[in-house]
């Protein structure tokens, strides 16, 4: 008989952690080889350096490797960027599509699951439903929400493993996203800012390159503001903006 086979989308995000270990201990418990599990990371360069550490460290707990997968085509987000002149827009981040969704797609056609697991969590199902009802070809599975599980609770969970949690919840962000997410806010860069000058440097030469903006301010009229002009007190007021990009895009800069 056929196997079924089953991916676990790890995005080195804590959700996706814990719904890719319920889904295994599910597998294991049942003793039944009819399933073949496949762990899969899109990587990106532009990630925390410490997402290795965490992948690693994973992986140990899981009990199973990770496949790592990367864009055939782009080097890393800097490189879409670069090359397409966009940032991010009303239909998301083009980052998003070459370096996640792209990759996603591809192992999807090459292994032909019959179900996938995303660290969807219990705040999310609203999102999920989205998903499912976006992606009709998509069998998805979401641990996280049938155990009732929140994002605090994924934290305690890892925690509770004794794994430490990846570098950017450490200093304080929503997510576990790029170092300078284009879906980022004005608090968030400012955050990048002084966390990652040289990513906020960078960043600020290249919106003026291509004459495109990440940030816009207040709530009328939304006018946009380049990073170089952008008053390092903006948005500090705002809490850490949920803005998980995972393997899904939601729009852009809020
Ligand atoms: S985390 Fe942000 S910068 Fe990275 S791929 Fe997603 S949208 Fe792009």
């Amino acid at each position: 008989m056929a196997r079924q086979r089953i991916i676990c989308w790890f995005s080195c995000g804590a959700a996706s952690a814990v719904a890719t270990k319920l889904l295994l201990d599910v597998v294991a418990a049942r003793k039944d080889d009819r399933f073949e599990v496949a762990v899969a990371r899109c990587a990106i360069d532009n990630e925390h350096e410490d997402n290795e550490r965490f992948a690693a460290e994973c992986t140990l707990w899981f009990g199973q490797s990770i496949q790592t997968l990367r864009s055939p085509d782009y080097a890393d987000c800097w490189d879409v960027w670069e090359r397409h002149r966009y940032l991010v827009g009303v239909n998301g981040a083009r980052c998003t599509v070459e370096m996640k969704k792209a990759v996603r797609w591809a192992f999807e056609r090459d292994w032909k699951p019959y179900a996938q697991v995303f660290g969807f969590t219990s705040e999310e199902a609203t999102r999920a439903d989205r998903f499912r009802a976006n992606n009709p070809e998509v069998n998805l599975l979401c641990p996280l929400i049938l155990e009732g599980l929140s994002k605090q609770d994924c934290f305690k969970h890892l925690m509770g493993a004794g794994i430490e949690l990846p570098a950017m919840y450490r200093l304080g962000y929503a997510n576990n996203n790029c170092i300078g997410c284009v879906k980022g806010g004005t608090g968030y860069w400012n955050k990048i800012r002084v966390d990652f000058p040289e990513t906020f440097d960078r960043m600020a030469k290249l919106e003026r390159t291509i004459g495109a903006t990440i940030c816009k301010l207040g709530t009328k009229g939304r006018p946009r503001v380049y990073l170089d002009e952008l008053d390092p007190k903006a948005g500090r007021r705002q809490k850490p903006q949920d803005m998980d990009c995972g393997l899904l895009c939601v729009g852009g800069s809020p």
